[in-house]
């Protein structure tokens, strides 16, 4: 029986360039069964008593984490693209292929030093998550894991995130 996630995930070679197969979660979205199942299934693989606010990372980890944090009756912190967040910022910084990008977070945020889960779609390199990690140290909160529906498993993504355990729905 193929995996329930994965019947959901549609494959499009050479998006966005050549030589990427991008994994498409729109059919996962798309369908109230998928949909539910994915936010259900997050719930479950990280233990919500062990973290108390969810962060999500722009944009695909906002349609994740802000549901998950809805169910669980958690927070939700935005971790965004950088010139978005109209308060003051702390910002990281992380390696692409060519060049580099940014990633920015609240500087009160997560005053206090609340535990926190990490949300994204997919783990592919691991770099924007290392970058969304460092952030959640950067402004006080203390990382306890992270989810992501999909990761790819020929890279080495989860090699990146340190100490920081990585939970996945489906790994392909
Ligand atoms: P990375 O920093 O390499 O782990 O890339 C993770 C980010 O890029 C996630 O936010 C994903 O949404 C996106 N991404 C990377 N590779 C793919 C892929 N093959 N298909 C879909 N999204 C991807």
């Amino acid at each position: 029986m193929p995996h329930q996630i994965e019947r959901f995930i549609r494959d499009v070679p050479d998006f966005p360039k050549p030589g990427i197969l991008f994994k498409d979660i729109t059919p996962l979205l798309q369908s109230p069964e998928g949909l539910a199942l994915s936010i259900q299934r997050l719930a479950e693989v990280v233990d919500p008593d062990s973290y108390d606010i969810i962060c999500g990372i722009e944009s695909r980890g906002f349609i994740f984490g802000t549901p998950l944090a809805l169910q669980l009756n958690k927070g939700f912190v935005p971790i965004r693209k950088p010139g978005k967040l109209p308060w003051k910022t702390e910002s990281e910084s992380y390696e692409l292929e060519y060049g580099t990008d940014m990633l920015q977070i609240h500087v009160d945020a997560l005053e206090g030093n609340p535990r926190v889960l990490l949300v994204d779609d997919l783990l592919a390199t691991g770099g924007t998550m290392a970058a969304a990690i460092n952030l959640v140290r950067k402004v006080g909160g203390t990382p306890v894991a992270c989810a992501f529906v999909l990761e790819l498993s020929f890279l080495p993504g989860r090699e990146k995130l340190g100490d920081v355990p990585a939970h996945s729905l489906l790994t392909v």
